[in-house]
C-alpha cells in the first residue's frame, strides 16, 4: 500500500536517505527503528510529503504521490499524521479541532462531522471532553484528541512519529492502547517509535534504520531475537 521504490533524499549535501526500498502492504503494522539521525522522521514525512525526494518513486496504492499532478494539500490532509507534539490548534475546542478537515476538506455538515467527532472522542476514551480546550487537557489526552481528528478524514492509513516521546511515563499507555485498537482494528500503519514493548507486541514487520538507509527488516520475533547486522546488535543493546 506505501512502497518505497529506490528513494534518495538530500538535505544539500547531505544523504539523508540513501536507495530506500521497502513496502507497508495493507493492514500491516511497521515499527521504524534506529539510532538518532538515521533519517527515521525524514522517510516517514516523505509519504504525506512533508519532505520532497530526489530519486526514486513512492506509491501509495499504486499512485505516485510526488508526481506534479497530486494535490498536495488535499492528499495530505487525507493521510493520517501524528506527530510527537500533537500540533492541535489550542484556540478551537477539542470537538472543533476534529471537526475542522472534514468540514473544511470533505465538505461534510457541521452537524455530521459533530456526531463523527463524538463518535471518535468515544473511541480513543474521551468522550467527555468535546468541548474543552487543547490546554485543558494532559499531554496523553492531547495525543489521543490528535488521533481521533486524524481518523476524522477515514485515512486508508496512520503515520506515527514517536507519538508518545513527549508524554510523561504515565500517559504513554494510554496512547499505546489506542495504537493497539487501531492496529486490532486492521489499519495500516507506519510507527517510528522508540517503544520496543509495542513493537514486540504489535508490529507485523520491523524495520531497522541506520544512516539514511534500511539495514535490516524482520518480524518483531526474528528482528529481537537474531538481528541480522553488527549495528541492529549494537541498537538493541544499548537499549538495555
Ligand atoms: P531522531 O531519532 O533524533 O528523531 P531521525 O532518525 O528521525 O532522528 P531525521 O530527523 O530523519 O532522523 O534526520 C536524519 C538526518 O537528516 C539527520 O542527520 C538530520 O540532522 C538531517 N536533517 C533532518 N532534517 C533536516 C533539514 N531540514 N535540513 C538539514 N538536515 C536535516
Ligand atoms: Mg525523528
Amino acid at each position: 500500500m506505501i512502497a518505497f521504490e529506490a528513494v534518495d533524499k538530500w538535505y544539500g549535501e547531505y544523504h539523508a536517505l540513501q536507495h530506500v526500498t521497502a513496502e507497508v502492504a495493507r493492514g500491516e503494522v511497521v515499527v521504524v527503528c534506529g539510532p538518532s539521525g538515521s533519517g527515521k522522521s525524514t522517510l516517514i514525512r516523505t509519504v504525506n510529503r512533508l519532505e520532497e525526494i530526489q530519486k526514486g518513486c513512492i506509491r501509495f496504492d499504486g499512485r505516485d504521490i510526488h508526481a506534479k499532478s497530486v494535490d498536495v494539500n488535499k492528499f495530505r490532509s487525507q493521510v493520517g499524521f501524528v506527530f510527537q507534539n500533537f500540533n492541535l490548534f489550542p484556540h478551537l475546542s477539542v470537538a472543533q479541532n476534529i471537526m475542522l478537515a472534514p468540514t473544511s476538506v470533505l465538505g461534510r455538515s457541521r452537524g455530521e462531522a459533530r456526531d463523527r467527532a463524538e463518535e471518535l472522542l468515544a473511541r480513543v476514551g474521551l468522550a467527555n471532553k468535546a468541548d474543552a480546550y487543547p490546554g485543558q487537557l494532559s499531554g496523553g489526552q492531547q495525543q489521543r484528541v490528535a488521533i481521533a481528528r486524524a481518523l476524522a478524514m477515514d485515512p486508508p492509513a496512520m503515520l506515527f512519529d514517536e507519538p508518545t516521546s513527549a508524554l510523561d511515563p504515565e500517559m504513554v499507555g494510554e496512547v499505546l492502547q489506542v495504537m493497539k485498537s487501531l492496529a486490532r482494528d486492521g489499519m495500516t500503519m507506519m510507527c517510528v517509535t522508540h517503544e520496543m514493548g509495542f513493537a514486540r507486541e504489535v508490529a507485523d514487520c520491523v524495520w531497522f534504520m541506520d544512516h539514511g538507509g534500511i539495514v535490516e527488516t524482520g518480524s518483531p520475533e526474528a528482528f529481537f531475537a537474531n538481528p541480522q547486522s553488527e549495528r541492529a546488535r549494537k541498537f538493541l543493546s544499548d537499549l538495555r
